[in-house]
């Protein structure tokens, strides 16, 4: 088994948040579930199980994990170690060997050991990020998809950090990088193209941004219109030519039921 020289660097504002355990070998899991589909970016419609991992370093206003994010639920939930997370994706009905490592922002973790563990496994591995917090393992797993977060959030971070997590996430040896915005109104795909000047040449998803607090049929009928919306929108910008447009195909499919 490879072994890897941990290092973490979070970038200007952002910091480990304190109700994360420093336990290296059990991490707070909030769900793991599957057979789904992966919803959003470059591998959307792939069949997958997912692992849920607790804590955050931001707090989003649309935040649709909130119950991966709030501390009080974070500190309560399940503290796994590799072999109980392997034991339990094992236990699901079979037919993904696509993982993806989700939360929160697991990349507050530890994981190499796991993404070793999951490789050994036959499964690959896809891990979704901010871009707030580097770790060595992200270079290991087979997919990294970064979501910076766009103005509507409430969490922008500076154009040169996100730039800076990208180029390290490009540079690292295995990952497939892909780069994934959520996009809620016309201020948010403004801020997309400003930050497309100068960044590493990478695979782009703008996702159509998913309502919360809402009945289920007004939520799918806001989704509708905004991807139209955003659809029409990046159609007539020669600067997103090279971008994919998508709704968050879990959403279409299920509504913002968990665990799906
Ligand atoms: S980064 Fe993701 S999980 Fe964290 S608050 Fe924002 S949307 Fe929620």
């Amino acid at each position: 088994m490879r072994t890897m020289a941990a290092s973490t660097e979070a970038f200007s504002n952002t910091a480990v948040p304190q109700h994360i355990s420093n336990d290296h070998d059990r991490f707070p899991v909030i769900e793991i579930f599957g057979p789904t589909i992966q919803g959003e970016g470059a591998d959307a419609g792939r069949p997958a199980h997912f692992v849920r991992f607790g804590g955050c370093d931001f707090r989003c206003s649309w935040c649709d994990s909130m119950y991966a994010v709030e501390p009080a639920q974070v500190r309560t939930a399940e503290r796994l170690d590799v072999d109980d997370v392997l034991s339990t994706l094992g236990a699901l009905p079979t037919g993904p060997n696509l993982v993806v490592l989700t939360g929160g922002n697991p990349a507050l973790h530890e994981l190499g050991s796991l993404v070793d563990a999951l490789h050994v496994a036959g499964y690959e591995v896809a891990v979704e990020t901010q871009g707030s917090v580097w770790r060595d393992w992200l270079g290991l797993v087979d997919f990294v998809v970064v979501s910076p977060k766009p103005p509507s959030s409430g969490m922008t971070r500076n154009t040169e950090d996100v730039n800076e997590f990208l180029a390290r996430a490009a540079a690292a040896s295995k990952p497939n990088v892909t780069l994934k915005v959520v996009i809620f109104d016309a201020n948010d795909l403004e801020w997309a193209v400003a930050q497309f000047e100068g960044m590493p040449r990478l695979r782009t998803t703008l996702s159509a941004g998913t309502d919360v607090g809402f009945p289920e049929a007004e939520t799918l009928a806001r989704l509708r219109e905004r991807y139209a919306w955003l659809c029409e929108s990046v159609a007539r910008r020669v600067e997103l030519r090279t971008a994919r447009v998508l709704p968050q195909l879990h959403v279409v499919a299920w509504g913002i039921a968990r665990g799906v």
